[in-house]
C-alpha cells in the first residue's frame, strides 16, 4: 500500500487534514510518487515503521502531534521544491506552504556541510550512498528542546547526519572545528 493511502487513512479517523490532500493533489503533477513517500514517511511514521508519530507515547522523543507532524511534512516539502533543479511550482502550491516557506531561503542546502542539496539527490540510494537525502533535526530529539516541528525539521545527506549524531548543528560545527586543529589544521574565528 503506498504511503500516501496509508497515511490517509491514519488521519481519517479523526479531522482528515484537507489542506495536505490539497497539495498532495499539486505534488502528484510534479513529484516522482517515491518523492511523496519519502516527504510522508520522514514527516509521520518513526523509523520507516508504520506506526504515526501521535500514537505514540507522549514521552516518547519521536512523539509529535498530529498538527506538528502536518507542519513537519509541509516544511519538507517546501524544502524539497527549492532544491537545485526542482521543478517549479504554481501559484496554488506556493500558497498552501506559504507558511513554511522561510524567509532568506533561494536554495536547498544541507545544515552540516552547507552543499547544496540537488533534486536528484533525493533519488539516491539510502543504503549506499554517504550523500543520499535523509530527515534530520537541528535540535536532536533527544534532547527534548525542540520536538519534531516545522521550525527543526531539515533534509540533510545521511553522511552528515552520522557526523551530527544526537549534536546540535553548532555543536557538531565545534566538534568538527576541535578536530581539525588536532590533525594541525588552524581554523581562524568565524567571519
Ligand atoms: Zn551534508
Amino acid at each position: 500500500m503506498p504511503w500516501h493511502y496509508w497515511v490517509l487513512r491514519k488521519f481519517a479517523t479523526a479531522e482528515p487534514p484537507k489542506k495536505w490532500e490539497k497539495i498532495l493533489e499539486e505534488l502528484k503533477g510534479i513529484l516522482p510518487a517515491k518523492y511523496i513517500d519519502k516527504i510522508e514517511v520522514a514527516s509521520f511514521s518513526i523509523r520507516g515503521k508504520r506506526t504515526a508519530r501521535w500514537q505514540l507515547e507522549k514521552d516518547h522523543a519521536e512523539y509529535s502531534t498530529k498538527q506538528n507532524a502536518l507542519g513537519a511534512a509541509k516544511r519538507l516539502t517546501w524544502l524539497l521544491l527549492r532544491s537545485k533543479n526542482a521543478p517549479s511550482v504554481s501559484d496554488q502550491l506556493i500558497s498552501l506552504l506559504n507558511k513554511y516557506r522561510g524567509f532568506t531561503e533561494e536554495i536547498t542546502y544541507c545544515p552540516i556541510c552547507k552543499e547544496i542539496i540537488n533534486f536528484e539527490d533525493f533519488k539516491r540510494s539510502g543504503r549506499i550512498d554517504p550523500i543520499s537525502i535523509q530527515m534530520g533535526h537541528l535540535t536532536p530529539l533527544s534532547r527534548g528542546e525542540e520536538g519534531h516541528n516545522s521550525k527543526n525539521v531539515v533534509w540533510i545527506h545521511r553522511r552528515c547526519n552520522y557526523i551530527q549524531d544526537e549534536q546540535t548543528v553548532s555543536e557538531t560545527i565545534d566538534t568538527l572545528r576541535q578536530i581539525l586543529e588536532r590533525h594541525g589544521y588552524k581554523i581562524s574565528s568565524k567571519s
